[in-house]
């Protein structure tokens, strides 16, 4: 990075950490930024620092949220008795826009991946057991993705959760097998909440 002054070094480099921008992107995002109008870089920076300092977890499932419990969980029209597993909080967007599904949600956070060294402590589990203590849930319905990893979950989680009496399901596979779930449309997504499966 000698060839620039530090601080476009600096910022190439914090870029090109973004997942999907190599070192190439980085530097013409880099450069973009140094052209902007002040208040619009001012801007970027402040909406950056604004959403790390507003959004936490849910203390409840985990969601991105900027009020503890999130809208979801203080909802009281929705049924406490219905818990849906995902992966991440996006795929929560992708199952509110089919406007179906009542239940609460949990999100993992990631899925058990022994090829990355994640494993179950990584992943939000411990809060999703600590969930069901209370008596009040009856189905876990797991939609984790339906790649490897997620059905590795999925079973695990599955083997965890049926000894407590209550049922687990698993969306059914309309989604295609390596799919991603936030990318799926409306239709898609309610069928395989329909035909979900008792594992
Ligand atoms: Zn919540």
């Amino acid at each position: 990075m000698q060839q620039y002054p530090i601080p476009i070094g600096n910022l190439i480099e914090q870029l090109s950490k973004l997942p999907g921008i190599g070192k190439k992107t980085a530097q013409r995002l880099a450069f973009y930024i140094l052209e902007m109008e002040d208040v619009e870089a001012e801007k970027l920076s402040s909406s950056i620092a604004n959403a790390k300092e507003k959004i936490r977890l849910c203390s409840i499932c985990c969601n991105l949220t900027d009020e503890d419990p999130c809208h979801i969980c203080r909802d009281h029209q929705r049924d406490k008795a219905t818990i849906c597993v995902v992966e991440g909080p996006k795929d929560i967007i992708a199952m509110e826009r089919t406007k179906e599904y009542k239940g609460e949600y949990h999100v993992l956070h990631g899925v058990i991946s022994p090829m990355d060294n994640i494993g179950p402590d990584d992943i939000r589990i411990k809060e999703l057991l600590k969930r069901l203590s209370d008596g009040q849930v009856k189905e876990i319905i797991i939609a984790t993705n339906p790649t490897v990893e997620g059905e590795a979950t999925a079973i695990y989680l599955a083997r965890l959760i049926k000894p407590l009496g209550i049922i687990v399901t698993r969306i059914a596979h309309g989604i295609p097998v390596g799919g991603d779930l936030e990318y799926f449309d409306e239709v898609t997504i309610s069928k395989a909440m329909e035909n979900r499966r008792e594992i």
